[in-house]
């Protein structure tokens, strides 16, 4: 592989807002400043991992409740039913909105479980400096912050939802408290994945050879 030069190696620093590049002369010693913006400079992230770790732990206990607690309660034909996500989504399958359940699937259990696993293995992968599938991390990492933004998803699940109850699906849709729990762990997960740096990435044990 060709050995193009790095930042670090260069004494640059990029901007993380503006994308000005910097010259990073005296950086190590004190605070840098983006000339252009003003923002902080770092070569990496302060305490990357430790940040990381916790929002990724913080997020992980409050998804336990989020599933076991139940989120919503639905009403049909004077049936009150108390959901969890699970038996939410079998509950929306059986009434016939199939559509709507692997929606709410995707979004409330698939989604969250892959940024969990995502998002760990960039950390795990970072720390140990490995060389694996570098460019492939890159964009599982894009794809993580993508992903943040579709987490509010849910919200619009829960608008979709209620206008079922319009419609007559359900005669009542009511949250409940798991729905508290699961809004924390959309929340943290998307601090942690803004808190990892994708720099780190590429630092690491450097070219033996390939
Ligand atoms: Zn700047």
């Amino acid at each position: 592989m060709s050995a193009l030069p790095r930042a670090g190696e260069l004494g640059l620093i990029g901007c993380p807002v503006c994308g000005q590049v910097c010259d990073a002369a005296g950086a190590d010693g004190g605070a840098l400043a983006c000339p252009r913006c003003g923002s902080t400079l770092h070569r990496r992230k302060p305490a990357v991992y430790a940040r990381c770790w916790a929002l990724l732990i913080a997020a992980f206990l409050m998804y336990i409740p989020a599933n076991v607690l139940p989120i919503m309660r639905t009403a049909s034909l004077g049936d009150i039913d108390d959901n969890t996500i699970l038996s939410g989504v079998v509950e929306l399958w059986v009434k016939g909105s199939p559509g709507l359940a692997v929606i709410v699937f995707c979004a409330s259990i698939m989604v969250p479980m892959l940024k969990f696993l995502a998002l760990g293995t960039l950390l795990i992968t970072c720390r140990r400096g490995s060389r694996w599938a570098r460019r492939q991390r890159a964009q599982l990492y894009r794809l993580v912050e993508l992903i943040g933004y579709w987490s509010m998803l849910d919200v619009f699940v829960v608008a979709l939802l209620t206008a079922l109850v319009r419609f007559g699906l359900f005669s009542l849709v009511e949250p409940l408290p798991g729905v508290v729990f699961f809004g924390l762990t959309v929340v943290l997960t998307m601090f942690a994945s803004m808190c990892f740096d994708p720099r780190l990435i590429w630092d690491g044990k450097e070219d033996s050879d390939d």
